[in-house]
């Protein structure tokens, strides 16, 4: 069975650990490969060479550090449907899904090529007597990075490249469940022309993070993951009197006002409920079906069982597996939760098969009404094909709904209502708000943050340092339509919703 290499001084090298973390196949349970559970003396190691490599990395010209990413942007473009087909196999995600995964990714690395004016500082002359004063960015020194099993590309891409162009070294430890897909995204850096140690690829889980968070030259981390795992790395970070921020879970609400086109809000809720198997931090996993709207929900049910997974590389399937069979319990075990709690099942996907992958980790298309918010599946993040749906009487109960559930990282209205969106934008409280799109991921150049318990840390201050205002940050994206569209648009499941 194929050990993985960890990346160490631009190398592909084996560990010398005795322990190993199998990978199995999400189609198959068949181990895909070891991943070696690195010692601490190779995380030191990669460390101390990382925060050697930055002691001259952060003086090399910034057209030297932008050039860098230029090219590997040009070679991620060139390289995608090798690392699409690395992606599907390991993640389980369909090829065109994997492939906007990518493309999510390198579009951070293109914004990364803008380095020379992200990078400008500021002047003001005269701001005392015959006195100036000016402020410029200069790099912290060697960064981490801890990421997860459901975008395997984009998130390490969230990370590293800017870190890097910025005049930083990297540590990046990917999910044990995908850390192929990083290696080859670690190879292509080597192929563009990296400095030796700039970045470093460690493997591994608890114990390995450990050591990351505590090392005394690793000065700041960024997390995505599940909210527990992101409070404990949040706090142990902090404790250690290091930067931190870490992203976490989601619980997104769409709403739906009677006044929205019918289809364009059915098409858009099969594909962001269902896309990627639930499994998308900006996902939607709660419908709001505002007054007469309710009436609509037989035709989303008939439009859900249309809706069927399948293997990556099956062109027919809208989704894969779920990522483990411990993901596929846990989300069975809360869909008996729903039905024992008192809600609705109308669309039950438990027991679902796929001809040829009889040891799959199968779950179909689940919905229920009749759901209370004090229901485990409302409350609990559930990572799944799993839609529930609640029926406010009008908007404002959608807010309170909305502002009194623990997440808020990413949430959208469909209404033909001006004033239901200003609304609606101005007093949600959530990080990402889509007016008529389902999935309101913002691109590289706006902030990404979710509130309240969808992010731990805080990146408002940046460039302000203890002076700041303490305000979030809210992204608005919002659609129109041309004449010839009001009759609904339909949703491709090919298309890039990455999130
Ligand atoms: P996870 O928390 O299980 O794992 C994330 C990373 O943490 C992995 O690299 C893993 O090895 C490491 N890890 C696991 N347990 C650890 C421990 N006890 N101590 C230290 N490190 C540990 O998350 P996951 O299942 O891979 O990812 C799914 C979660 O990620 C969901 O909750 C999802 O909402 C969230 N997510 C959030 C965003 C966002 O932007 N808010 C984006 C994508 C995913």
């Amino acid at each position: 069975m194929k050990k993985l290499e960890m990346m160490i001084s631009n190398e592909f090298i084996q560990s010398k650990t005795q322990k190993y973390f199998d990978k199995v196949c999400p189609l198959t349970q068949d181990v895909q490969v070891q991943v070696p559970l690195c010692t601490n003396e190779e995380i030191s190691d990669a460390i101390e060479k990382a925060h050697t490599a930055y002691l001259s990395w952060k003086d090399t010209p910034i057209m030297t550090r932008t050039r860098l990413m230029l090219k590997y942007q040009a070679l991620i473009k060139e390289n995608i449907d090798e690392i699409a087909k690395i992606l599907s196999v390991e993640q389980g995600k369909t090829f065109d899904d994997a492939k906007g995964d990518i493309v999510r990714g390198y579009e951070v690395v293109e914004f990364a090529c803008s380095a020379p004016t992200l990078m400008m500082g500021e002047t003001v002359e005269h701001v005392s007597n015959k006195m100036n004063t000016y402020s410029y960015r200069q790099p912290l020194g060697v960064c981490a990075g801890i990421t997860p099993f459901n975008f395997p590309a984009m998130i390490p891409l969230w990370m590293f490249p800017l870190a890097i162009v910025a005049g930083n070294a990297f540590i990046l430890k990917p999910s044990e469940m995908v850390p192929n897909t990083t290696m080859k995204l670690a190879a292509l850096f080597i192929e563009a022309g990296a400095p030796k140690d700039l970045l470093q690829v460690v493997h591994g889980q608890k114990d390995q993070v450990d050591a990351l968070l505590d090392h005394p030259k690793v000065l700041a981390y960024s997390f995505v993951g599940s909210p527990a795992v992101g409070e404990y790395i949040y706090s142990r970070a902090t404790a250690n009197l290091k930067r931190a921020q870490a992203f976490v879970g989601a619980k997104n609400h769409m709403v739906v006002m009677p006044d929205a086109n019918k289809e364009n809000v059915l098409n858009a809720l099969v594909g962001a409920s269902m896309g990627a198997a639930g499994q998308r931090c900006m996902g939607i996993s709660v419908a709001l079906f505002v007054g007469s709207s309710r009436e609509w929900i037989p035709e989303l049910i008939a439009k859900l069982k249309e809706v069927k997974p399948g293997a990556w590389n099956d062109k027919d399937a809208n989704y894969g597996p779920v990522m483990t069979k411990a993901a596929q319990s846990k989300i069975e075990g809360l869909i008996q939760s729903g039905v024992d709690e008192g809600a609705t099942l109308l669309l039950d996907g438990r027991g679902a098969t796929v001809e040829g992958y009889s040891n799959g980790n199968w779950v179909g298309p689940t919905v229920f009404t009749k759901v209370d918010v004090d229901m485990a599946i409302y409350k609990e993040e559930i990572f799944g094909p799993v839609l529930s749906i609640l029926e406010p009487k009008n908007l404002s109960e959608a807010l309170d709904i909305i502002n009194n559930n623990m997440f808020g990282n990413g949430t959208s209205i469909f209404t033909a209502s001006g004033a239901s969106a200003t609304r609606f934008r101005r007093e949600v409280q959530v990080g990402q708000v889509g007016i008529n799109l389902p999935i309101p991921v913002p691109l590289p150049f706006f902030s990404f943050t979710g509130w309240r318990g969808s992010f731990y840390g805080d990146l408002h201050a940046y460039g302000k340092q203890a002076i700041t205002f303490y305000t979030e940050t809210k992204t608005v994206t919002e659609k129109w339509f041309e004449d010839e569209e009001s009759e609904g648009v339909a949703f491709d499941f090919k298309a890039d919703h990455s999130k």
